[in-house]
């Protein structure tokens, strides 16, 4: 894991935010796997993504192929840059993701659901909130 800050943009180094996540540490909390998940889009760790979206909730896709398209494409287009933890309470966050997409501002807030299943996290669903808190 390279010495190199953080794509959740932590300011931390990635081997001391959302590495060790990516290289199979179990995050303790919603808000540490939003974050390694924002973080893995970033870096285009699609199986780390899969791994940790739920595979009863409805984001999860059963064609594996095509959800790697799809992520392949939307992250060539994005550029990830930033983020903003915006509320984390039990189950759920809210988080803020400052994107652009070929020059245009694509940033979106979303309340994140996620659920514990043999204990591990896992990202169930999410519903966009709007307007973007400030
Ligand atoms: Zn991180």
């Amino acid at each position: 894991m390279a010495d190199r800050r953080c794509a959740c943009h932590s300011h931390r180094k990635e081997k001391r935010c959302c590495g060790p996540f990516h290289a199979g540490k179990l995050p303790d909390t919603p808000t540490q796997l939003m974050r390694s998940r924002f973080a893995a889009y970033a870096r285009g760790l699609y199986d780390y993504i899969i791994e940790t979206t739920d595979p009863e909730g409805p984001r999860w896709v059963a064609d594996r192929a095509a959800w790697v398209a799809s992520m392949e494409q939307f992250t060539a287009m994005t550029r990830f840059a930033g983020l903003r933890i915006v509320e984390a309470e039990g189950d759920t966050v809210t988080f803020h993701a400052v994107l652009e997409q070929m020059g245009q501002d694509a940033s979106f807030t979303e309340r994140s659901v996620f659920v514990q299943r043999d204990g591990r996290w896992l990202y169930h669903s999410g519903d966009p909130t709007s307007p973007a808190p400030r």
